[in-house]
């Protein structure tokens, strides 16, 4: 199956999120009325690996949150436990480090783990949780390897829990009218996509440049948001890629991981994407160009604010928290005990991961790989 179905309307508006934090909008990029705050009590948000994420964005949106709120965190580091327990009043009780975690299955105030780690360490942290009884959010990219999602999936399946993965934008005003532009044909057929994605990275010793931790450079990183913003704006799941690594301008940098890649995407509409994701210039882009028209995000990635405009004219949207409204639109759902829709699930996840490995095939082996099986 090719066509991007499960990715429907219905099923994309039952995940949209809370109201905007500023310039509240009554309605969604559809027009449809946008969930409120759920009645009762905040659902518990532990957060899994206290790094520049969780402090920087997810710790601050949670102050915002209507529909959740951070009631633990789960460190290796002392320092940071003290430093959050005493700014976010965060009792002892809720706080654990990796090898405590598995007792957050007694936790009554935890209902939900999201797990902010290194890209290598998702799958066992996911799966801990699940077993821990508890419904998890993931970070992007859901994991390293397809096999990878498949064993987190199941695992939340068998305990009953639902697994959610970090895609804010899904739930950004401007990124829901790039959908809505695009799958709804708004300027015809799109017939071509420009989504790339990238930044020059700093520190060289992080995870981020090791493979065994991260999983491969800026395709892991970053890449995925393009590969991500070509199939939310087609509403189609690619039918082929091919790939090309760019040259190693700082080889001694660049030694584990790849420092520019660029890829095609071919969809079955006849829409082609062309990608580039980098670690040594930046980039941040997505731009459809349709039969009768065109339109663009610009920048299209970051925490915003994002800004758009079309052949017609600029895109007006409210300025949102992304990750506030992320948690919040997760929360509402499972407030309501209803089943997360399928584009920001471990589903979604698993389809991202799958096109990550292929375009590292392509790009490793020359050929174009096809993707209908
Ligand atoms: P950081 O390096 O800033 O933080 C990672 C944290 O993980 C560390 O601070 C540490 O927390 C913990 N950790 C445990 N083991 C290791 C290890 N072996 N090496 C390094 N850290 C370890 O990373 P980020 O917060 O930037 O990224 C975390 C995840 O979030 C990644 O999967 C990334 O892709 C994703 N992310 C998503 C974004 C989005 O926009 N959706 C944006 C940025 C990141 P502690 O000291 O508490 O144990």
């Amino acid at each position: 199956m090719t066509q991007l179905s499960t990715f429907s309307r219905r099923q994309f508006l039952a995940g949209v999120g809370a109201s905007a934090l500023t310039l509240p909008s009554l309605t969604d990029a559809f027009g449809n009325p946008l969930p409120t705050a759920q009645p009762g009590r905040k659902l518990g948000i532990a957060l899994v690996g206290l790094g520049s994420y969780s402090k920087n964005q997810l710790a601050p949106a949670l102050q915002q949150t209507k529909n959740c709120r951070l009631a633990g965190i789960v460190t290796g580091t002392p320092a940071k436990a003290e430093e959050w327990m005493k700014k976010y009043d965060i009792p002892k009780a809720n706080v654990y480090d990796y090898k405590t975690f598995d007792r957050i299955a007694d936790n009554k105030d935890i209902d939900v783990v999201y797990v902010v780690l290194p890209n290598s360490m998702h799958r066992e942290y996911v799966v801990r949780a699940a077993q821990a009884g508890k419904h998890v959010i993931c970070e992007k990219p859901m994991a390293i390897m397809p096999q990878e999602c498949q064993e987190m999936i199941d695992a939340c399946k068998k305990a009953n829990k639902q697994l959610a993965v970090g895609y804010r934008l899904h739930y950004e005003p401007f990124t829901q009218e790039a959908m809505r532009l695009g799958q709804q044909k708004v300027f015809g057929p799109i017939k071509f996509v420009e989504s790339s994605d990238g930044f020059r990275i700093g520190d060289p010793g992080q995870w981020r440049m090791k493979k065994a931790l991260a999983g491969g450079g800026p395709l892991m990183d970053v890449g995925i948001y393009a590969v991500q913003g070509a199939r939310y704006v087609t509403g189609e799941e690619p039918i082929s890629v091919t790939a090309q690594f760019g040259p190693k301008t700082e080889p001694q940098k660049f030694k584990d991981v790849e420092e520019t890649l660029f890829w095609q995407f071919q969809f079955p509409s006849g829409a082609v994407s062309n990608s580039t994701t980098s670690y040594t210039a930046g980039v941040e882009r997505l731009y459809a160009s349709c039969q009768d028209g065109w339109f663009e995000l610009s920048p299209a990635f970051g925490y915003g604010p994002l800004k758009g405009r079309t052949s017609k004219g600029p895109i007006e949207k409210p300025i949102v928290n992304h990750q506030a409204m992320h948690m919040d639109g997760v929360c509402e759902v499972l407030l309501q005990n209803k089943t997360l829709p399928d584009h920001i699930t471990g589903a979604e996840g698993m389809r991202d991961v799958k096109l990550l490995q292929a375009i590292y095939q392509a790009a490793e082996t020359g050929r174009k790989i096809d993707l209908k099986a």
